[in-house]
């Protein structure tokens, strides 16, 4: 094999293969929130083109639905081509990703595939980003790209707007804030990014939109760091099916919204029953809920019961995380988690 040495380094990331009919392991969203729109793709749209390379019409919808020009947006294959494309654009080989600790594990898979280094940074008690030695490490290491998750996965803890901007003026370096869970809380920075030179936000349609399946992202920065962005965007990265669901389903919001509101009732049921079980559960401002338990083999078990959440490993052994689902699939959870705690 010729790979190159990062490459031959690297451990995959690795996506649950089990099939359970409750499945709560992705954080994926409501299966049928949107569905309908596959129904009038339309007689207008065609098969043989190539995508509008410019994605105007997603583009506009995102206009609408961020508040921000279109100069100021570029849309990609997930939030996770994005993520890819800025590691690509702004990071050289043995220069500096920092983030936090412990997070979304692809932020180094990203790094180690350009031969960066890789720290992360802010580990507090119960998992509470501790924003001050966040900014520590920044001065310390001067980090040539720093990306925030928030609210965080896998732990769904929230960084104030406030303390995030902080972490913004630390550095003059580009700094990506992942808000992939944004819609389940209220901290986000978007509304700052003509205010700061190196900030990136990275949104997605696969959470609140539940559109996963889709693989539609965007990021939102002020026009210069979108114009270097856009040089290493492949030309029409982004399918056209994809495109026109993603610009549908930007129109309405409202829908999202309420989708919105119910779950986080549903969020926090689980979190409240689970500290009834005795299970050790941490709040969120996400679509799940972390949470910690002894119990062996705990997430084999709820397999056996037909219900798939996402176990870690190394220092996150013994901790778990539970999507939130419908409230039937929630109670599916619940019920065997109360049968093996
Ligand atoms: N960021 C975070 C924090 C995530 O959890 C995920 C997906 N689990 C992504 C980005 C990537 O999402 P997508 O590519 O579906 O937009």
């Amino acid at each position: 094999m010729k790979e190159k040495q990062s490459v031959k380094e690297l451990q995959p990331y690795v996506v649950n293969p089990v099939v359970c009919s409750v499945k709560l392991d992705a954080n994926e969203g409501n299966k049928d929130l949107f569905k309908d729109l596959i129904k009038d793709i339309g007689d207008d749209f065609y098969l043989n083109l190539y995508p509008d390379d410019n994605y105007t019409q997603l583009k506009e919808a995102i206009v609408n639905y961020i508040g921000c020009k279109i100069e100021n947006i570029s849309v990609g294959n997930g939030s996770s081509e994005l993520l890819d494309l800025c590691v690509k654009t702004f990071v050289d080989t043995n220069e500096l990703i920092l983030s936090l600790d412990p997070t979304f594990s692809m932020y180094s898979i990203y790094a180690k595939i350009v031969n960066s280094r890789y720290i992360g940074a802010g580990e507090g008690n119960d998992f509470i980003i501790n924003v001050d030695d966040v900014i520590k490490s920044i001065k310390e290491n001067d980090p040539k790209l720093t990306i925030i998750c928030n609210p965080n996965n896998p732990t769904g803890t929230i960084i104030k707007r406030d303390d995030v901007l902080r972490i913004v003026k630390s550095t003059d370096n580009v700094v990506i804030v992942d808000e992939a869970y944004m819609e389940f809380s209220n901290e986000s920075v978007v509304d700052e990014i003509e205010n700061y030179d190196n900030l990136i936000v990275v949104k997605t349609m696969s959470k609140a939109f539940s559109m996963a399946g889709i693989r539609t992202g965007y990021l939102i920065a002020n026009e210069e760091l979108v114009k270097t962005i856009e040089k290493v965007r492949p030309p029409y990265n982004l399918n056209s099916i994809s495109a026109l669901l993603a610009t549908k389903a930007l129109k309405q919001k409202d829908k999202m919204l309420s989708y919105v509101e119910n779950l986080k009732v549903e969020r926090e049921k689980i979190y409240e029953k689970l500290l009834d079980m005795g299970v050790k559960a941490y709040k969120s401002g996400a679509n799940f809920v972390f949470f910690s338990s002894k119990v062996d083999n705990l997430a084999e078990k709820l397999i056996d019961n037909d219900v798939l959440i996402r176990k870690f490993g190394g220092k996150l052994d013994n901790y778990y995380r539970v999507t939130v689902g419908s409230p039937k699939e929630n109670e599916a959870f619940l019920n065997a988690m109360k049968k093996i705690v």
